[in-house]
């Protein structure tokens, strides 16, 4: 989706006039993308609408920005879509909360329960897990390994077959014991089944959630909107948890189960480890939704890596557009610190992953500097004239990389510029 949508973009930033033609072409595009990282056809139209009615194309005085204003809109638009216009129930510390996790089997629930546990335990809040799922196999086990691990309380039962009678019993347990978050694992089972929506009913009934969290596969496709709304029409669903977003999956079905539901996105699962979940941010996400990088993502990884004292050098030197050999030589390790690098790269505003170069770098192309003058630093270094000529080109790569930042505001940290 971020590739084809920078790509719309892009097309239309070098059109040297941008008339209704080429906004409904690039609208088109972006509708197509859209559609394509299963984004409900329905939401996909309104937007368009709300697109060309917002940019009017002939109201417009010269001079001004028009692709800029376009994007601006589009980015406008799919924040809004994001946002339910209400925030969800926000548990109280010291104050016991029932949260209540639904989803289809194999979303993350269990996965999702414990991390969300272990987020607000590290915060100093007394979490619990109790396992209403009696439908699969092995699903206490799974709860308890994870609770055990994050050394969180649970409840749960090998015996007991009633759901509700568990969860029921588990909610009483931990409030007498004063805890002051406990969460109810549920069933999921492995399609929408009528058995399924009422056994969510029933433990929502015994259990009075004060949030209920729908939690959400990132890669369901157009699956979104009707299995969010199947859950919401069952139990009072009041928050999304998108899960698996360290795939390939950019996640548009939020934006169904958003609209779907009524609520707004409360976190992101990354990974299947206990401290890959983060909270969702609306404008980092849409941003890389679009392909525009995630300025906030790239300048919590740069604080990360880079020397205090060296960051405004570097941050300045680079919006000049001097990315020379010297400032490589003083950054590669830093730069190499980041992680893998696509993924440093792709959170940078103007290049998606997908504009990455895969694989090794190519060598055989060594025409930057001249045969003589190559040999003479390999002699002086100690190294082959094969990494010379390598470095030489990983430079030149990196070169046109760093080039397109020329010119960009640089934000300061916490500031998000997303456009
Ligand atoms: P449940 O059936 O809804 O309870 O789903 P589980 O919690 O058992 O998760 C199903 C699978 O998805 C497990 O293998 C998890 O490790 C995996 N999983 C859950 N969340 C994530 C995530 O954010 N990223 C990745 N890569 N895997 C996840
Ligand atoms: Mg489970």
């Amino acid at each position: 989706l971020g590739g084809s949508i920078s790509r719309a973009l892009q097309q239309m930033s070098n059109a040297t006039i941008i008339d209704e033609k080429v906004l409904n072409d690039c609208l088109n595009d972006i509708t197509r993308a859209l559609l394509q990282s299963d984004v409900q056809f329905k939401l996909v139209r309104e937007m368009q609408a709300n697109i060309k009615s917002i940019v009017n194309l002939d109201d417009l005085a010269a001079g001004h920005n028009k692709r800029r204003i376009i994007q601006q809109a589009v980015f406008n638009e799919l924040c809004k879509i994001l946002d339910p216009g209400k925030p969800s129930f926000t548990p109280k510390k010291g104050k016991p909360s029932v949260v209540m996790f639904v989803g289809l089997q194999g979303s993350g629930k269990t996965t999702t329960c414990t991390k969300y546990a272990y987020y607000h335990q590290k915060k100093g809040w007394k979490p619990a897990l109790v396992c209403a799922d009696t439908f699969r196999a092995g699903a206490f086990d799974q709860l308890k390994q994870n609770a055990t691990k994050a050394k969180i309380p649970f409840y749960g039962s090998y015996m007991e077959s009633d759901p509700v009678k568990i969860a029921v019993e588990g909610v009483e347990r931990f409030k007498n014991e004063n805890c002051d978050l406990i969460i109810v694992d549920t069933s999921g089972r492995h399609k929408q089944e009528a058995a399924l929506f009422e056994e969510m009913r029933q433990v929502s009934e015994a259990t009075k959630p004060d949030l209920v969290i729908f939690v959400m596969d990132s890669s369901i496709g157009q699956a979104a909107f009707d299995q969010a709304q199947a859950f919401k029409q069952s139990v009072a669903v009041g928050a999304v948890i998108v899960t698996k977003m360290d795939g390939h999956a950019k996640g548009g079905g939020a934006l169904s189960a958003v609209a779907a539901t009524k609520s707004p996105v409360i976190f992101i699962g990354t990974g299947e480890h206990m401290d890959e979940f983060e909270v969702f941010d609306v404008k980092p996400f849409v941003s890389r939704l679009l392909g525009m990088g995630d300025w906030s993502g790239f300048m919590d990884k740069i604080h990360e890596v880079v020397p205090m004292d060296q960051q405004p050098e570097l941050l300045q030197k680079l919006s000049e557009g001097n990315f020379t050999l010297r400032i490589m030589y003083e950054q590669f390790q830093n730069i190499l610190k980041m992680g893998p690098i696509g993924q440093v790269f792709s959170m940078l505003p103007g290049f998606s992953a997908e504009l990455m170069p895969k694989g090794q770098l190519d060598s055989s192309n060594p025409k930057l500097m001249n045969e003589s003058r190559m040999m003479r630093i390999a002699r002086g270094s100690g190294r082959p004239v094969r990494e010379v000529m390598e470095m030489l080109e990983e430079y030149k790569r990196l070169a046109k990389i760093w080039s397109k930042m020329k010119g960009l505001k640089i934000p300061k940290k916490g500031e998000m510029s997303a456009l």
